[in-house]
């Protein structure tokens, strides 16, 4: 049984996954896993997408990649997607969501998307596509839809979050006894 819960933290490329886990990982003392890094460090590559101009993950070997850590518990795992995670490693969701399409338009231009991946993104956001994946991929009332559009919404998302993971702590310890 994990003594520290396992969050996803999940969007759209540009929603504010890494702000939200480096300063949840301050807060909690759970560890930030960037699966863009994880794929990175240990090549879980599976070719490359000439057209997007990125890596394609190989998902089999990054799950055994990070499995016998993340089953440990304590793990904020960052990344764009979340559907590849068992349910049973898994025990909170958070999709963050950023509803202005304008401040959203704004941060990927200056992150120097353009064109087809920019207006992807959008789309992807306009949509809700990660929600959408999130609510099929896990029970309901583990997945959690929280704003990113302002500093204000990071403070206050990270506050709840960190209230989660204590409360979700102190059952686990209740149960134990
Ligand atoms: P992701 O990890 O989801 O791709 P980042 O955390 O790298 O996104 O954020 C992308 C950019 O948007 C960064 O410059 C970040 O500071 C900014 N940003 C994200 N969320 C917010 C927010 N709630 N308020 C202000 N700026 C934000």
């Amino acid at each position: 049984m994990r003594k520290s819960p396992n969050v996803i933290i999940t969007g759209t490329p540009g929603v504010g996954k890494t702000v939200h886990c480096e300063q949840l990982a301050q807060e909690t003392g759970l560890r930030h896993l960037s699966i863009n890094q994880v794929a990175k460090d240990r090549e879980c590559y599976d070719g490359y997408d000439e057209e997007r101009k990125s890596w394609i993950v190989d998902e089999d070997k990054l799950l055994d990649a990070i499995e016998d850590e993340v089953l440990q518990g304590g793990y904020l795992i960052d990344w764009h997607a979340c559907d590849l995670f068992p349910k049973s490693w898994i025990d909170l969701v958070v999709v963050l969501r950023c509803p202005s399409t304008s401040i959203f338009h704004d941060r990927l231009s200056a992150r120097g998307y353009k064109d087809d991946k920019l207006q992807e993104n959008l789309d992807a956001e306009i949509f809700g596509l990660l929600l959408e994946e999130a609510r099929e991929a896990y029970d309901e009332e583990i997945v959690v839809e929280l704003t990113s559009e302002k500093d204000d919404d990071v403070e206050s998302n990270c506050e709840r979050i960190v209230a989660w993971i204590n409360a979700w702590k102190a059952s686990q310890a209740e149960n134990a006894d």
